[in-house]
């Protein structure tokens, strides 16, 4: 991409309604558009990032034998009805609104409930089981306060995950194997090193849920942490998990959290209000087991511009980076720095050019704002001597290379 056909500007300055740190950055590099508090579009760049997170997502959830599939955001009020969770009083974060005919419906914030009722057309033996479902889905939840920039959208991307069983133990061996797949997830991300399986509240059918928090300053959440040993519990369950796990609250390190993902076990009860069964190898009908199992997808890429930024922007691992290379012409070179980004691109590495005709360190402060992993400067000072200067965007560290060097480097 050349940053002459991008439409998208840099700014010096965030919006001074935005008080996120994430989102200010977000703003200011051209990833997000603010719409109104807790509502964010994502622009080319931000798009950029969201697939590469949602890329890592879906070869995981794929690996453990989930299909991908798009429910719907508008929701049926009956649907909701059979296990109380319409009631404004159950789940506060529900916007509701009428058809034209006035009957009632919801927007979506989670789908378990349409999920089940979905799946009554297609689970009827103990051979459709197990199954696994996921999707990327835009939720709707009516957030009180909305102040954390994207880590709390009122709309936002999730992906939702439910899985059925014929037996406890099933659905237990298959929920362990989603931590395991969840892990991978956030290793791969960036974030694995700083993210804990934390006890929480919420399990239906086990006393706890599992959180996936991870360590961060902005973030909402208060955990209880024992690195030795990797125990980690949510504030609001650390009474009774102390109890549980038979350690002392002196051994914890309080520390501020964001919670990038949840995973329940829901047993049988929502399968059971909700009407959906199957027939066993005697023909007889019997309950099956729930379960499911979130990430916030929108959360985790303001996580990581949380966590990662310094003070001079954006610093994005490369494995979500919208793009590898910053590519910088300075002087009369566009000649050699269109070969060296066409040569780039055809060698499967996604460049980002900037080939308008700005002052270098009006270019240079753009890159460090916009975060990419590698920055490559082109001069005509530098062509004369054969070389290409690489700089990166972490460790802020530049080196002076040959093509064959470069290449070996970033390509
Ligand atoms: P929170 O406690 O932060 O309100 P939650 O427990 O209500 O979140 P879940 O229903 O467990 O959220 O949703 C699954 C995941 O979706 C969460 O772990 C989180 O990463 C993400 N998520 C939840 N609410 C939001 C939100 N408002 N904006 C962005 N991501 C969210
Ligand atoms: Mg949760």
């Amino acid at each position: 991409m050349r940053i002459s056909q991008l439409f998208t500007k840099t700014l010096k300055q965030a919006p001074a309604d935005e008080v996120a740190k994430n989102a200010q950055l977000l703003i200011r590099a051209g990833y997000v558009y603010k719409e109104m508090a807790g509502v964010y579009a994502y622009l080319p760049l931000g798009i950029r990032v969201l697939e590469n997170i949602k890329k890592i997502v879906r070869e995981e959830m794929n690996a453990i034998g989930s299909n991908e599939l798009i429910m719907t955001s508008l929701q049926r009020k009956e649907v909701w009805e059979k296990t109380s969770r319409w009631n404004d009083d159950v789940v506060d974060v529900w916007f509701k609104t009428r058809l034209k005919d006035d009957t009632e419906v919801g927007l979506g914030w989670s789908h378990e409930e349409p999920i089940i009722e979905m799946l009554k057309n297609y689970v009827h033996s103990y051979k459709d089981l197990p199954i696994s479902l996921y999707q990327f889905q835009p939720k709707m939840r009516n957030e009180l306060r909305a102040k954390s920039g994207i880590m709390r959208g009122r709309e936002f991307v999730m992906k939702d995950m439910y899985s059925l069983h014929t037996s406890a133990e099933d659905l237990q061996t298959y929920y362990d194997q989603t931590i395991e797949a969840y892990k991978r997830v956030y290793n791969r991300l960036g974030i694995g090193a700083d993210t804990y399986v934390t006890f929480a509240s919420g399990g239906a059918f086990t006393r706890f849920s599992h959180e996936f928090q991870t360590i961060c300053d902005a973030g909402e959440d208060v955990i209880y942490l024992h690195r030795e040993k990797n125990i980690a519990i949510n504030e609001e369950v650390i009474d009774s998990a102390v109890e549980e796990l038979g350690i002392e609250r002196s051994e914890l390190e309080k520390v501020k959290t964001a919670e990038v993902g949840n995973i329940f076990n829901f047993g049988s009860q929502k399968t059971n209000d909700m009407g959906l069964f199957y027939t066993d190898n005697k023909d007889e009908r019997q309950s099956l087991y729930l379960g499911s199992y979130g990430i916030g997808v929108t959360r985790v890429m303001g996580v990581i511009a949380e966590k990662l930024s310094d003070d001079k922007g954006l610093v994005w691992p490369e494995a979500v980076a919208p793009y590898r290379v910053y590519l910088v012409s300075i002087g009369d070179v566009a000649e050699q720095a269109t070969e060296l980004y066409e040569s780039l691109q055809g060698a499967g590495v996604s460049v980002l050019y900037d080939d308008r005709d700005e002052r270098p360190g009006e270019k240079f402060a753009d890159a460090e704002l916009m975060g990419l992993p590698y920055r490559v400067t082109i001069s005509e000072r530098l062509v004369a001597n054969n070389q290409f200067e690489l700089t990166y965007r972490a460790s802020g560290e530049t080196e002076l290379l040959t093509r064959a060097e470069l290449l070996a480097k970033i390509g």
